[in-house]
């Protein structure tokens, strides 16, 4: 009986996928991949989530901790015991730790900052005392400045303009910036350029303390003494070990003098919480901050300068430290030499049981699940590497120094890297390569969301469709923040990101608070959203492991792409109207007849004309490809021959190398990718066509005119390499 109903279950669930075919499949091979998805999935266990959760967060693991080497050794021992061979590699890397934190309000009221957060009931974790690392922003430079304070509000480029217009400079100043609104490591960065000395970093509770809902213990949100640790090392221009850009920090590795290393920040930085930034705020006069810098805190903003003076000294200990990444490969059957990459880090700021353990314990299930069936015979015809990343929360360190140690080998092997990180409650976010989209779209149609019972792509689309948005499943481009840059912008491997959230709201991202009983309270209690991202991710893994075609769509990819194009074009047209309406009112002098006359506002002054630029290059090369693909789409790949779908396959697995240029972006030749960056003044902020749209945004033609050329060319060589596959199978 109840074999009857397995079966019988077996063929509901086998018509619910209602598929005779998946993408990259043949027909006689969907069966046999949806049978070992469906034996995956029910191998997945949440309890193994939550042990393992608690063995890893127990104590604080930043890169260089014994603590963080000892998780290294336990997870290569799993990997070991679910049949991966499995070895760790471990880079020598820049690593400050701070020796001395100094913050005090000088004048004109004294006051000296706490810089600690405070143990709370029912959280043992977070009084560990000593043993947790001091709250600091990582790659700050060492500095000791006194100075007057200008709240500049998140001290992003928006904010200086509004500055310049009420005709404060923050010049010689120590500025004070809002966390949010940005990746962290842009505000030291523009501060400086700007002339500030000095920069300090808090978390305004309207952002994620009590303006947002109970402060821990009693609810998720950020408490009074909460501080966010974090990087702020130049990311934009390479992440990585600050002192090898571009090659392995190996141990014998030549390295930078610290001094001229480009990346650590050119002003002493420190992030504070809002009780320490209470009394400096309260001490700020002068103009007072226009109405959306406010906070949440109970006092009138003002800008300053001053009277508030600042005295801001910060020390830290340069020295070179072990990070051990975790590597575990499965061999595949029947192409050894193409590897699906899947890859989690495991280093944390404090303790990290959101930030990264959610994600690494997600990763380490399906592994499990997937060495299990291969011990019964079930093994990938590709080759399955995993990985967990160390020191990702300094600077994506760990897997980039990995990434440039092996990228001949990998620019070779690699179909796809897919990554994951901190994980929660909510709905899928998945990002990345556009050739993908359809294939993960398929899958996320596929896993069943654990609180409503559709599938996580449908609640996707609710959600999207609520917000404003069309009916559609979209993958989001990557910007940065996590291990799969140096993958994708670096080596241009195709990669995904991959997580669940926005019912998991909290304040305690990278602080003393981010434990276990934090996260088994607000994120996701019963591992239920840890056990989809497996599934998730697992999928896909298996799919790209096992397929006859490598799973990648290029239609979809181009409507994006041209949706990218089109953004860009009506975005330039937007400054154009903008710039003749601001001239305008130059003109006839409103700025200075709408202005309170008591209040000492600058008139502006007019702006320079935004030329008409030529995108046709763009456009013709465009539809070109279009043409390009509708071909290549037409081949029936199920007639085709054992050595023709080789061919194919080797071709398919360096497509998204061919959207990238050796020469790199502008100024940060590190980046590769043509199609995706991380924002110069955003840091983890996407710009997509980066090397175009930056160069429009910065209002330099000349560079916006050359971009264009090298993206229409790069184009021409993708539309080359599309025909020539497709001329190949004809
Ligand atoms: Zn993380």
């Amino acid at each position: 009986m109840k074999q009857l109903i397995t079966i019988l279950f077996l063929s509901l669930v086998l018509n619910g996928y209602s598929q005779n075919s998946i993408i990259g499949f043949s027909s006689e091979n969907t069966d046999k991949q949806l049978q070992l998805e469906k034996s995956f999935e029910e191998k997945l266990n949440a309890t193994n989530l939550d042990e393992w959760m608690q063995k890893m967060a127990a104590e604080p693991h930043w890169v260089g901790t014994e603590f963080g080497e000892k998780n290294a050794k336990w997870i290569k021992s799993q990997f070991e015991s679910w049949g991966y061979d499995t070895k760790i590699e471990t880079y020598q890397i820049l690593f400050p730790y701070p020796t001395e934190r100094v913050l005090e309000l000088t004048g004109p009221t004294q006051y000296k900052a706490k810089l600690t957060a405070v143990p709370v009931e029912g959280d043992p974790f977070t009084a560990q005392g000593d043993a947790l690392l001091p709250s600091y922003n990582a790659f700050s430079t060492d500095g000791d400045v006194e100075a007057e304070l200008v709240f500049v509000n998140y001290g992003i480029p928006k904010d200086y303009e509004e500055l310049e217009k009420l005709g404060i400079s923050v010049k010689g100043k120590i500025v004070i910036a809002k966390y949010q609104g940005s990746w962290r490591g842009i505000k030291p960065k523009l501060a400086a350029e700007k002339g500030a000395i000095g920069c300090i970093i808090y978390s305004d509770p309207e952002d994620d303390g009590y303006g947002q809902g109970d402060v821990y213990p009693k609810g998720a949100y950020k408490n009074k003494t909460g501080v966010q640790r974090g990087s702020v090392m130049d990311m934009p221009t390479y992440p990585g070990d600050v002192l090898t850009p571009g090659y392995a920090a190996t141990k014998d590795a030549k390295r930078l003098d610290r001094k001229d290393a480009p990346t650590i920040t050119k002003i002493p930085v420190l992030p504070i919480s809002y009780e320490d930034a209470l009394p400096l705020l309260s001490a700020l006069d002068g103009t007072v901050a226009p109405e959306s810098w406010r906070g949440g805190l109970p006092i009138t903003y003002h800008i300053g300068p001053g009277p508030a003076k600042v005295h801001l000294k910060l020390t830290f200990d340069w020295k070179l430290v072990p990070a051990h990444n975790v590597i575990a490969t499965l061999k595949g059957t029947e192409f050894p030499d193409q590897w699906v990459m899947r890859g989690n880090h495991h280093d944390a700021w404090v303790h990290g049981a959101n930030d990264p353990i959610s994600g690494l314990v997600a990763l380490m299930e399906e592994a499990r699940a997937i060495g299990e069936l291969a011990k019964k015979g079930q093994k990938p015809k590709r080759t399955l590497v995993f990985c967990a990343w160390d020191a990702e929360e300094p600077g994506l360190i760990g897997s980039t120094e990995w990434v440039e140690d092996h990228k001949k080998e990998l620019q070779e092997k690699v179909v796809a890297y897919i990554n994951t990180d901190g994980n929660g409650r909510g709905f899928l976010g998945a990002g990345g390569s556009h050739s993908l989209q359809a294939m993960v779209s398929e899958v996320a149609g596929n896993v069943v969301d654990p609180q409503t019972n559709v599938s996580v792509k449908d609640r996707r689309i609710a959600a999207n469709m609520v917000n404003g948005s069309d009916d559609s499943f979209n993958l989001y481009a990557l910007g940065s923040g996590s291990d799969y840059t140096p993958f994708i912008q670096h080596a241009g491997i195709t990669a995904l990101n991959l997580g669940f959230g926005g019912e998991n709201g909290g304040g305690e991202y990278h602080t003393i608070y981010d434990t276990y009983p934090h996260y088994k309270r607000f994120k996701d209690p019963e591992f239920a959203y840890g056990v989809a991202l497996a599934n998730t991710a697992g999928l896909i893994t298996l799919r790209l492991a096992n397929a006859d075609v490598i799973p990648l769509n290029f239609s979809q990819w181009h409507s994006t792409i041209s949706n990218y194009l089109t953004e860009i074009i009506d975005e330039t047209e937007n400054m154009r109207k903008e710039v003749l309406k601001h001239n305008k009112m130059i003109s006839l002098n409103s700025y200075a007849l709408a202005a309170d006359p008591t209040k000492k506002i600058k008139t502006p002054t007019k702006k320079e004309l935004i030329p008409y630029i030529d995108f046709s290059p763009l456009q013709n090369e465009l539809v070109i490809l279009n043409e390009t693909i509708t071909e290549y789409e037409k081949i029936n790949t199920s007639s085709l021959s054992k050595k023709s779908l080789k061919e194919l396959n080797k071709r398919l697995m360096k497509a998204e190398q061919m959207l990238t240029s050796e020469k790199g972006l502008p100024r940060r030749p590190w980046f590769k990718h043509q199609i995706y960056a991380p924002g110069f003044y955003t840091g983890y902020g996407v710009k997509t066509l980066p090397g175009v749209r930056e160069a429009i945004e910065q209002k330099n033609w000349v560079e916006a005119q050359e971009q264009i050329e090298i993206l229409t060319n790069t184009f021409k060589n993708f539309n080359t390499y599309i025909k020539d596959a497709t001329k190949n199978l004809k």
